[in-house]
Formats: C-alpha cells, sequence, structure tokens
C-alpha cells in the first residue's frame, strides 16, 4: 500500500495542498511504499507564520524548560529507538544495525542541547570602569530551516534542531523527499514531549520548498547538508537574502595507510569506512592511499578477499553489513561511475555491478567494489561516487600522500593508519581537511565538539554542533551598564573611556 506522506505544521500533520508529487521506495525491493505532495510557496509560509506567532514566547522560555523537553524528548526517543531505526532503513535502506547507530549518534546531539541553560552562560566583567559592569548574552535569531539530505534522514536534522531550539529557536525542517517518514516521527515526539505547536515544523519539498525558504523573509538563518553543488547554492542564495547559512557539502576522504601501520586493523577500518551504510556517507573513505608498494600488495591481499565476501543483504536481515542504494536513480549514477573507471584504465579489482540479492532481483543492490591504480586525473577520483566503490592510490611517499589530499577540491574527513607519531602529527597539523583521524578511520566529532569540513566540503563560518552550533543560533550581545552613583555630572563629547 502506498502511504501518503503529511506536512507537520502548527503541532499535527497536515496533507500537502500542492499538484506535484514524488514516490517513496523500498530500496531493498525497489516497490513504491510512499508518496509526498510537494509543499508550494505558500505551505512554507504557513509553516513560518506558525513558528513566528510562537517565536516571543518560545525566546523567551527559561533554558532550563526548554532543556526539560530536549530531555523528555531523549528518552521518548531512546525508548523508541528501534520504531525511528526502523523507518529509516524501510526508505533509506541502510542495515538495522547501521540504523540504530544513526539515531544513537543523532541523540547524543539533543544530549547536548540538554545542557542549554550551561551552554547559554554569557561573560560578565565587573568594573570595567568604575562603578561600571559589561555582559555579554547569546540570543536567538528567530525562526530558522535545515534542508538535509536522504543519507541521515534523523542523525543530520538531530544535528541542527536539537541545538536551535534549546538556543530558544522556532525550526522548520525541509527533510529529503527520498526518505522523509523519520522526519514525522520526530515531529510527533517532540509534541509529545511538551514542545508548544509551531516551534517545530516539518514542510516536505523540492526545489520550490528550498528556494521558498531561501527567499521568506521570516527567516533568519538556514542550516543545509547535501552536496556540494547545491551547497554552493544554498549558500550564494541565502546569504544574498541577508541570512545566515551553513552549508554543508560532498567529500571525497581519503585514508593514508603507511608502511608501519597494523595492516589488519587497516583493512578491518578500510571496510567499515568504505562499504557501512553502502557508501552513503559523507565521511565514507572512498579513496585508500598505501604508501610504497610494498603497503599496496599487502592491503590489496588482504582486502579483496573480504570485499568479494561483503555480506549485502535487506536492512532485516541481522547478518548483513550493507543494504542497497537509496534509489534506482543513484543506483545507475553510482554503477555509471563504475563504467567510467573502467574506461578510464583504473584495474577494476572486484566489481560489484554484477551482484543481485536473491529474493531482491528489483531491489537497489550493488555489489562493493575496488579499483586499483586509480591515477588523480580520472573522474573516479576527482568526483565524489557516494557508493560502496574505493579507489586505491598508490603513492611512493608521505609527502606525495599529504599532497594528493591537501589539493583535492573536498576537504570533510581524512585519516592516517600508522604507528609512527611523527608521521601522524605531521598529518594531523598539516592536513587541509576539516575532521582528522590518526588510526580511526571515520572521525566524526562527538556531539559536545562541532561536525564540519573544510574547502568545498563546507560553505559559511560555522560548523554543525557543539560549540559552533551554539554560535551559528545565538547572536551575541554586549551590555555596558551603570548605576546613578557612577555617573560623572556634564556631557562628555569625548570617545567614552573608562577610568
Ligand atoms: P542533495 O544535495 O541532492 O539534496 C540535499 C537537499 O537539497 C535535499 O533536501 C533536497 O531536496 C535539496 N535539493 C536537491 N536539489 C536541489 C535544488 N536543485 N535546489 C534546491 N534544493 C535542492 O544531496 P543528497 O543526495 O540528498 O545527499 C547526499 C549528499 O549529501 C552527498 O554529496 C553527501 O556527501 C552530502 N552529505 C554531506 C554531509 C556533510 O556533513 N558534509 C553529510 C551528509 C551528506
Amino acid at each position: 500500500m502506498v502511504k501518503t506522506i503529511n506536512h507537520w505544521i502548527n503541532g499535527k500533520e497536515v496533507a500537502g495542498k500542492g499538484t506535484r508529487k514524488s514516490p517513496v521506495f523500498n530500496p531493498a525491493t525497489g516497490e513504491q511504499t510512499g508518496e509526498l505532495v510537494l509543499a508550494t510557496v505558500a505551505e512554507l509560509d504557513v509553516a513560518v507564520q506558525a513558528a513566528r506567532k510562537v517565536a516571543g514566547e518560545w525566546a523567551n522560555t527559561t533554558p532550563l524548560r526548554r532543556a526539560r523537553i530536549l530531555n523528555k524528548f531523549l528518552n521518548i526517543a531512546e525508548t523508541r529507538a528501534k520504531e525511528l531505526a526502523a523507518a529509516i532503513s524501510a526508505e533509506h535502506g541502510k542495515v538495522l544495525s547501521d540504523a540504530m547507530g544513526e539515531v544513537q549518534r543523532g541523540l547524543e546531539v539533543v544530549e547536548f542541547a540538554t545542557a542549554a541553560p550551561t551552554l547559554l552562560k554569557g561573560e560578565y566583567t565587573e568594573n570595567v570602569g568604575t562603578r561600571v559592569d559589561s555582559w555579554s548574552t547569546r540570543q536567538p535569531l528567530g525562526v530558522v530551516a535545515g534542508i538535509t539530505p536522504f543519507n541521515f534522514p534523523a542523525m543530520v536534522p538531530m544535528w541542527m534542531f536539537p541545538t536551535a531550539l534549546a538556543t530558544g529557536n522556532c525550526f522548520i525542517l525541509k527533510p529529503s523527499e527520498r526518505d522523509p517518514s523519520p522526519s514525522l516521527l520526530i515531529a510527533a515526539w517532540l509534541k509529545e514531549a511538551g514542545l508548544p505547536d509551531g516551534v517545530f515544523s516539518v514542510v516536505h519539498g523540492d526545489k520550490e520548498a528550498v528556494d521558498a525558504i531561501l527567499q521568506h523573509p521570516g527567516i533568519s538563518a538556514v542550516s543545509f547538508v547535501g552536496s556540494t553543488p547545491i551547497a554552493k547554492y544554498i549558500y550564494a542564495t541565502g546569504t544574498a537574502a541577508g541570512k545566515r547559512v551553513q552549508a554543508l557539502g560532498g567529500a571525497k576522504n581519503h585514508m593514508i595507510i603507511m608502511p608501519d601501520a597494523d595492516m589488519d586493523q587497516a583493512v578491518d577500518a578500510l571496510m567499515g569506512a568504505a562499504y557501512g551504510s553502502a557508501g552513503e556517507r559523507c565521511m565514507a573513505i572512498s579513496v585508500a592511499v598505501p604508501v610504497g608498494e610494498g603497503t599496496a600488495e599487502a592491503l590489496l591481499k588482504k582486502l579483496e578477499p573480504k570485499v568479494r565476501a561483503l555480506k549485502i543483504g535487506p536492512a532485516h536481515d541481522a547478518e548483513a553489513e550493507m543494504g542497497p542504494l537509496v534509489t534506482k536513480q543513484h543506483y545507475d549514477k553510482v554503477k555509471g561511475y563504475i563504467d567510467e573507471g573502467v574506461k578510464e584504465g583504473a584495474k577494476l579489482v572486484v566489481d560489484g555491478r554484477g551482484f543481485k540479492m536473491q529474493g531482491y532481483e528489483n531491489g537497489y543492490f550493488l555489489g562493493g567494489t575496488i579499483f586499483d591504480h586509480v591515477t588523480t586525473d580520472m573522474k573516479i577520483y576527482k568526483e565524489e561516487i557516494f557508493g560502496p566503490v574505493l579507489s586505491m592510490v598508490r603513492a611512493k611517499t608521505y609527502d606525495e600522500a599529504a599532497h594528493m589530499i591537501n589539493v583535492h577540491e573536498f576537504g570533510n574527513g581524512t585519516a592516517i593508519f600508522t604507528r609512527d607519531g611523527d608521521a601522524a602529527r605531521e598529518f594531523a597539523q598539516s592536513i587541509q581537511v576539516g575532521m582528522v583521524g590518526i588510526n580511526v578511520p571515520i572521525p566524526v566529532p562527538m556531539a559536545f565538539h562541532s561536525f564540519g569540513g573544510w574547502k568545498a566540503s563546507l560553505f559559511g563560518d560555522h560548523h554543525m554542533h557543539g560549540p559552533e552550533g551554539i554560535r551559528f543560533y545565538t547572536k551575541l550581545k554586549t551590555i555596558t551598564s551603570r548605576w546613578p552613583t557612577g555617573i560623572r555630572s556634564g556631557a562628555e563629547f569625548v570617545m567614552p573611556t573608562m577610568r
């Protein structure tokens, strides 16, 4: 049965009024399971008006009260994590254990945001002048919006809204149209936790809804996560409309394997980082860079049989290590990159194109793939593939490997596997990438640090969640105060200086 997926506006599900529709599929079977009615400009406006009506009251709700609501939401979501994970897997396709991991990492940001009263404490200086005191506060922006990608339909929204709500903003979420259902569970649980109607809304849509967000004068800031061309567009358009924007884009993450690395550890790390979630992670490792021919041969010898033995299956198969790709269109795109790599002359060591999942022949399953002897001028090296395809680029020296990373368009995540402290330190200090792992393949910062890449992986000045998230969703105000006993008589026309 095909279910209709509604918006969530003003504390309840609202049927879409638009005429354009978008199908939602189960990626394991290829069946259509849902239908979205894409939002119009007018529907986005209804959500903004609902938010603006309550924005003042929410901003003045004490941080402690806001934190308690988030805390209740956290408890509800922890208790029903499996339900949320199942909703993710049903439309995204990732295996349930991976979806549970996504929920856990998202809820850690909620946990972080429950510390709002502490996080919002400003600075205070007594006697900046005689009997003059000065302090700073961080105040909410008003109504803010989040536009999110398909690959983490619960975690990426949670990178945004917990901090936005904790700091006193109203939040409008525009989820990916490919896996929209998890956002509605989140909305219902926020309401159950006591969030006032209008403070959090979900508006489903595509470019029309996104453009309406970017142009709406009632929205002060936009958080975006998605591909680089769209991130660039969101940043340019949103800032031109006077909004604060953080727009996180695509990635091509390299892992350097030094000759002294523990090869078994490096191979296990690569397996999870390259093929987990079928490679549909912005922190996936998609390029392995072994240093030295001996390292490359040793790595490949251990890696190849493991990739051939990858357990692929539908989300509910407890044995499965990776599921299908999200849509037929994405499957075709990733498969097209493998065709392209062969044409470009890379050596196809393991070919995932022939993989068929028994009993799920219409699903979007692609086998794990390895290319060796990839060179930096190839399209499969330069562009983000976002699938279970690992490219191996052999480097002669550490410097050659690091240079490759530094000049790459993207700078989201990277890792080095080594026992050499000098090499690791040099890597951490000088590599031109936002998130760096030393013997850690997917260095996603915890909620109380901030997440974000460099170069074409992020447009804007703020990373997400952690201290940067607090700064993004608040405006700094500094107050200087003097009481009558401290006021000198007579007008002063020179620049005020403190005595
Ligand atoms: P996408 O860019 O296609 O879509 C992201 C969002 O933008 C969706 O909500 C979509 O509806 C909207 N959108 C799509 N086309 C648009 C257009 N022309 N105009 C306005 N809005 C548009 O990305 P995706 O395929 O959903 O997600 C995968 C991408 O996200 C990958 O590139 C991945 O690297 C990236 N990603 C990055 C991070 C990060 O932290 N840097 C995290 C997760 C995903």
